[in-house]
């Protein structure tokens, strides 16, 4: 099948940067409507016909694990909201793949955990930007606190555990909860990561202010409980901390605008409708529907990819004075 395209030819790209994580968002619908992500208006969903069957991305999910693609994470839009995600998780399992991975609200999480370990799902993340029940709803515009939590508690019972929390902290609106969330971290045994806000919302809200910086996080973490640093992988989008006086619990400082980790990238994404973006800040996106759909082999989809990838931009420009953010927007990329 691979006539052409080994498994030993990994992806690089011409700055000698090897890629070797995918981020597959299966779908752009979501359940939830985060201020620093979605609209409070109703958008566009694209019709069910763009986006790639399960059998579809099987197959590019073949056709990457052969390009030496080793970790895969599942993300949306809310992955599970659509329907046969966990058979798809089963599917990639049965490529090869296994470091898979999944980002979530963690709204529907609670009763489907179980399932998901059993279908091969190794680690997983879940979005919670705030410990006050109030300001989550006005966060998130949705009434899922307790289920978030319930989603939190239910894979901190199975071998995904220690569970990763995401937060984005937005100047003014959560940024007063560093702390708690390191206490929530501590008492629950729990990896909580801090991540700085994009230019990626959809209402064009971002601002330089808003950000809070993932240095401010640590100073202030450091001064109530001791942080020690936890050596990681280059390519890692998250500077990892321990709690010096042996706590449980971990700090994860994800700091894409203030100290961007480009130079180590080793990621591609692909949306829900088929287009690989090299960068989350990608002004071009290249698509693999028409290939799929009009009889190319897996050796054209490798070679497109491939090319592609070595295409790949070096860094996203959000502190470049020109910086314009892309059309699309976090929810249809896929985070
Ligand atoms: N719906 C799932 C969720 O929220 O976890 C998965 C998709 S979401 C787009 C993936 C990640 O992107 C989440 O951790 C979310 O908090 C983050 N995110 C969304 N908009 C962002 C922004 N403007 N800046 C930084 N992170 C953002
Ligand atoms: Fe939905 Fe996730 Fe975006 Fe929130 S961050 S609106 S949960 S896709």
């Amino acid at each position: 099948m691979f006539s052409g395209v080994t498994r030993v030819s990994l992806l690089h790209d011409k700055f000698g940067r090897q890629i070797t994580d995918l981020r597959i968002s299966v779908t752009d619908r979501c359940n939830f409507r985060c201020v620093y992500c979605r609209s409070a208006d109703p958008e566009n969903y694209r019709p069910e016909s763009e986006l790639l069957s399960w059998d579809e991305l099987e197959r590019l999910g073949r056709v990457y694990h052969g390009l030496g693609i080793r970790k895969i994470r599942v993300t949306g839009g809310e992955p599970l909201v659509r329907k046969g995600v966990e058979e798809f998780i089963e599917r990639l399992h049965g490529v090869g793949f296994e470091d898979i991975s999944m980002t979530t609200n963690g709204h529907l999480l609670a009763g489907r955990c179980e399932r998901l370990v059993r279908a091969g799902l190794r680690r997983i993340n879940i979005s919670l930007d705030s410990l006050d029940p109030v300001k989550f709803e006005q966060l998130t515009r949705t009434h899922s606190y307790a289920d978030v939590i319930a989603g939190i508690e239910a894979v901190q019972r199975t071998s995904m555990a220690p569970v990763k929390v995401n937060a984005v902290l937005v100047r003014g609106i959560n940024d007063g909860e560093v702390e708690a969330f390191a206490a929530f971290a501590r008492e629950r045994g729990i990896i909580m990561r801090f991540i700085e806000f994009m230019p990626l919302d959809a209402d064009r809200s971002w601002t330089r202010e808003s950000v809070v910086p993932a240095a401010e996080v640590h100073r202030r973490i450091d001064a109530q409980w001791k942080l020690e640093a936890i050596p990681n992988e280059p390519s890692e989008t998250a500077r990892k901390y321990r709690f010096a006086d042996g706590a449980a619990g971990e700090i994860g400082l994800i700091a894409s605008v203030t100290q961007p980790f480009c130079g180590h990238c080793s990621r591609i994404r692909m949306t829900a409708d088929g287009k690989i973006r090299t960068c989350l800040f990608s002004k071009d996106e290249h698509d693999l529907r028409p290939l799929l759909r009009d009889g190319a082999s897996d050796d054209d989809l490798a070679f497109f990819i491939r090319s592609v990838v070595h295409e790949k931009e070096p860094g996203h420009r959000i502190n470049e004075p020109d910086f314009a953010p892309p059309g699309r927007t976090m929810v249809s990329i896929g985070g």
